[in-house]
């Protein structure tokens, strides 16, 4: 072999171990070879999301992640990005990037919730992991791995893409003061905080965020969560309810995800793959930075201008609700082996993180007054 050929092959070797380090996929080093040796290659992509288009936070990462993997691959891969309803419904994006009807989408593993029990552990659980417990299981405990696993059989690789930080309990009509008030409630919240309303007497609804207006409006709906300050301002959900109760105790850090059909990721070349999930990891955590830095600002319009009343949940109705949580999260394991190992990891990663921030975090926040 020349030399000049040598050094060529031995680049892209590293091009390839790089990208499969990223991406976790299988790949033998030859296919990898072949794919990086096509630079004037390109490739146009569409991403559908599960928010309207363009709307703060969500919609403008999904927008951000498609700029970035453009800019990042020079122009080699573009990602044309669609809101929600625009090319598909909102709530049928796993299916259509599933199906290869687009190559990438952007929503959260909880809305898909009906295809398996594990998948809301892959965006959030009821009084589990935050922002950043999340990011640490996903990323270096395991979970990542396994959220790969629970997709593979639907062609779909996933990456986390967003987060949104602790969220609020929701809008109100009436006030909670006991649990038995959640009775008979006619609520949308998604995943498993849904069904411990469930279990509290109320009647949980998936719903895409770009209807809840209009449903609470027209009482299709009688209370509501959505996500927090930033975004709930952005809805204009003081309109249509009265009481704006916290803390988020069902999502306390929702992982949002963008999804990729694993054909289409297949095939392309090994440097565009790291981009893409290179792309993922960025929006992911600027997404929680964003709304980190936006929350305040908004509550203090909802309060200030808006009027709004916002409450704290009582203590006792956040302890029963944590117990019902504990019994809705325990029996989904059942006999399923699968389901099991998700529990296993996610509970096993949660206790030592919750120790470790008992003398970090907590003992930190309680300190700063
Ligand atoms: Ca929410």
């Amino acid at each position: 072999m020349k030399r000049r050929e040598f050094l060529k092959g031995a680049g892209v070797g590293a091009l390839a171990v790089g990208a499969s380090a990223l991406s976790g996929c299988n790949r033998d080093e030859a296919t990898a070879t072949t794919a990086a040796a096509r630079p004037q290659e390109t490739f146009e992509w569409k991403m559908v999301t599960t928010w309207p288009k363009n709307f703060p936070g969500m919609g403008t990462s999904a927008e951000k992640l498609a700029t970035l993997i453009g800019a990042m691959s020079g122009g080699r891969l573009k990602v044309r990005v669609f809101g929600g309803g625009e090319l598909v419904p909102a709530l049928d994006v796993f299916d259509t990037v599933s199906q290869g009807g687009a190559e990438m989408g952007h929503g959260a593993a909880y809305y898909w919730k009906s295809k398996s029990d594990v998948f809301p552990f892959f965006s959030t659980v009821p009084f589990g992991m935050n922002a950043e417990e999340m990011n640490a299981w996903l990323h270096y405990g395991g979970g990542l791995e396994l959220w790969k696993e629970a997709y593979a059989p639907y062609g779909v690789i996933p990456a986390a893409a967003g987060n949104t930080g602790v969220q609020m309990a929701g809008w109100f009509n009436k006030e909670i003061n006991r649990l038995e008030d959640l009775k008979g409630l006619k609520m949308r919240i998604p995943g498993l905080g849904g069904e411990v309303l469930k279990r509290a007497g109320g009647t949980p609804v998936n719903m895409a965020g770009g209807e809840l207006f209009l449903a609470m409006q027209t009482g299709a709906l009688d209370a509501l969560e959505w996500v927090g300050p930033y975004n709930d301002l952005a809805f204009g959900l003081h309109k249509v309810a009265k009481y704006y109760y916290y803390p988020g105790w069902h999502e306390p850090g929702t992982t949002l995800e963008a999804i990729i059909n694993q054909a289409a990721f297949e095939q392309l070349p090994a440097d565009l793959q790291s981009i893409v999930i290179s792309a993922c990891r960025v929006v992911n955590q600027d997404m929680l930075n964003l709304y980190t830095a936006r929350n305040h600002d908004a509550l203090q319009t909802l309060v200030g201008k808006h009027g709004v009343d916002v409450r704290r949940l009582p203590d006792d109705v956040l302890v029963r609700l944590r117990s019902l949580s504990e019994e809705v999260v325990g029996g989904l394991v059942g006999n399923n082996e699968f389901a099991r190992r998700v529990y296993d990891s996610y509970e096993g990663f949660y206790d030592q993180a919750v120790k470790w921030h008992d003398i970090s975090e907590r003992a930190y926040f309680d300190v700063r007054g």
